[in-house]
């Protein structure tokens, strides 16, 4: 097959969103139409009496590596797989951001035949969330240098200002900058920055909040700096929390689109899955629940970072109990696991596979530490050869572990019908008992001990003396009832993005953390983090182009 994921999209007819809002007995007057073919839905659909019941399938992914596992792919395949045996199900998922859409990775709207659409609109600014989510966070930015210049009644230390700027492009040039200067009219110059919109707290607010006042408290407790006596100032203090919420009074309703075979699709923020929680909105799902049989829903990263942090954190926070989680795995990357090299990924190498089992392995442990039944995914590549993939089926089997193929992206639904049986048996077997690994009220060491031991598989945690004194202060300032997310690579279970596989025996060292007290967690950090990325020396975006029909070419 030679068709880009774009000339699919193309040559696919979309129907009237009024027509996928049918499929969920959506009364066509509460859609907030975008065109003809996005809609955004009212929080009023979510109705917690229609959740009972409702199945709620997560979709995760073994340790990624540069092969791509294809996790937003498998996650629409099987909701495509699902309502052709079926099942009345839609699919859940995040919204792409432009940095990645012009940088390397590409979109965020799967690939293949397993896609949503419009593709081109979902890739290139969609309804507009996050622009608002950008102009909220500028705004409090504008407020405090405004407040400083003001007069500065609040005792704010411009040198502990730790509120920057947002926007969703990689442009590592504003990653450091000096704001205020020209003279005494400008402000007060000082040291700042730039992050991308996606490692915005407003983001990971939005996309824990409940409501619109539940949202507006998250934004008042955001810390955007401390006093010269080290005493936290909070956005309320800036009295920011209401604009703020203003602008994301559209924000905050979930986007309906639709797939390419016409199943309804649900997509809603987009945080980061190293310093945020990395996955859609809570509302987004709630509603998905309220609306559809099953809901499947994808964490970014790998079991974990992402999966890690839709069960501790999302679930907890939003009241959910998956019923199962897929785990995606591809020949490629368990080859990759065992250290065959890019370029040698397409020969048949049986043994590689079978080394790079064990990374799978882990994920599958770290599924069942929540009391969950894992099922394996393998998403086809078309290199794959018979004998490779039967290594994995016999594997888990052998591990009494339940798998399927998943053939989405070549055949769409059709592709995945084997693995919707399987997750259809499973989710109703009622064997999974979903407890998160810990709860939000446990000391922050034995939180962070946790995770680490039981799911990264870390022999000790260390901590530096900064991050010693940062949990002493938590402690005090009532910061220690929240839950973590663990920042760190997403390349190895470890700390050290080297370590592919399965490493043993390594320590996690915690340097610092960073604090969300608005959306409600802190974030150990065990390695560096990137919360602005760069373009490559070959910008996706060099061949992106639009015609004079208005139509767009480039976008992968
Ligand atoms: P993830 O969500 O895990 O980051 P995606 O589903 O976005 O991964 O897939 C990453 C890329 O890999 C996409 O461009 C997609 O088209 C491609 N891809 C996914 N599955 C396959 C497959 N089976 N064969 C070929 N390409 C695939
Ligand atoms: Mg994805």
């Amino acid at each position: 097959m030679n068709l880009t994921d774009q000339e699919i999209a193309r040559a696919s007819t979309m129907r009237p969103i009024n027509q996928i809002a049918q499929k969920l007995q959506i009364d066509e007057d509460e859609l907030r139409p975008y065109g003809k073919y996005v809609a955004k839905l009212p929080l009023r659909l979510i109705d917690e009496s229609k959740m009972i019941g409702k199945k709620l399938i997560l979709v995760t992914a073994i340790t990624p590596t540069v092969a791509g596992e294809g996790k937003t792919t498998a996650s629409i395949g099987l909701c495509e797989g699902l309502n052709k045996i079926g099942i009345k199900t839609a699919v859940v998922l995040r919204e792409p951001s432009l940095g990645p859409v012009f940088g390397m990775k590409g979109g965020a709207a799967g690939g293949g035949y397993s896609q949503v659409l419009p593709m081109e609109s979902i890739n290139l600014h969609f309804t507009g969330d996050f622009a608002a989510i950008e102009k909220s966070h500028n705004l409090l930015a504008a407020l405090l240098d405004n407040h400083i210049h003001q007069g500065n009644t609040l005792n704010i230390d411009a040198r502990k200002i730790v509120w920057k700027r947002v926007m969703d492009m990689n442009e590592r040039a504003l990653r450091d900058i000096v704001t205020g200067l020209g003279g005494a009219a400008q402000g007060i110059p000082r040291e700042s920055g730039f992050d991308i919109t996606a490692a915005s707290e407003v983001m990971a607010a939005l996309c824990l909040a409940k409501d619109l006042v539940d949202l507006k408290e998250k934004l008042g407790n955001i810390i955007v700096a401390y006093t010269y006596d080290n005493q936290p100032v909070y956005a309320r203090e800036l009295k920011a929390q209401g604009a703020m919420t203003a602008l994301l009074k559209h924000t905050i309703m979930p986007n309906l689109v639709q797939t390419i075979e016409g199943n309804p699709a649900i997509i809603h923020g987009g945080p980061f899955a190293n310093i945020a929680q990395g996955s859609n909105s809570i509302i987004a799902t709630r509603m998905g629940l309220s609306l559809a049989d099953y809901v499947v829903t994808e964490a970014g990263f790998a079991s974990d970072l992402g999966g890690e942090k839709f069960l501790d954190l999302k679930c907890q926070y939003g009241g959910l109990k998956p019923d199962l989680a897929v785990i995606v795995t591809t020949i490629r990357a368990l080859k990759s696991h065992a250290g065959v090299k890019f370029e040698a990924l397409k020969e048949p190498n049986a043994e590689a596979v079978k080394v790079g089992l064990e990374n799978l392995e882990k994920h599958i442990e770290n599924i069942k530490h929540f009391m969950l039944c894992p099922v394996v995914a393998i998403n086809k590549f078309y290199t794959d050869t018979d004998e490779e993939i039967d290594i994995v089926l016999k594997r888990c089997e052998a591990l009494g572990v339940k798998a399927a193929i998943s053939e989405g992206w070549e055949k769409g639904g059709e592709g995945c019908i084997d693995l919707a049986k399987v997750v259809k048996e499973v989710a109703e077997s009622g064997k999974s008992n979903f407890t998160p690994l810990y709860n939000f009220d446990w000391p922050i060491e034995q939180k962070i001990e946790t995770v680490a031991r039981k799911i990264y598989g870390a022999a000790e945690v260390e901590y530096s003396l900064k991050a010693k004194q940062q949990i002493r202060l938590f402690n005090k300032i009532g910061l220690d009832k929240v839950p973590i997310c663990i920042a760190k690579t997403q390349y190895s279970l470890s700390d050290d993005p080297k370590l592919i596989n399965r490493p043993k025996g390594f320590t996690i060292k915690i340097r610092e953390f960073d604090i969300a007290a608005g959306a409600g967690f802190i974030i150990p950090i065990a390695g560096t983090i990137m919360r602005m990325p760069g373009l490559p020396s070959k910008p996706a975006a060099e061949n992106i182009d639009i015609g004079a029909d208005g139509n767009i070419t480039g976008l992968f």
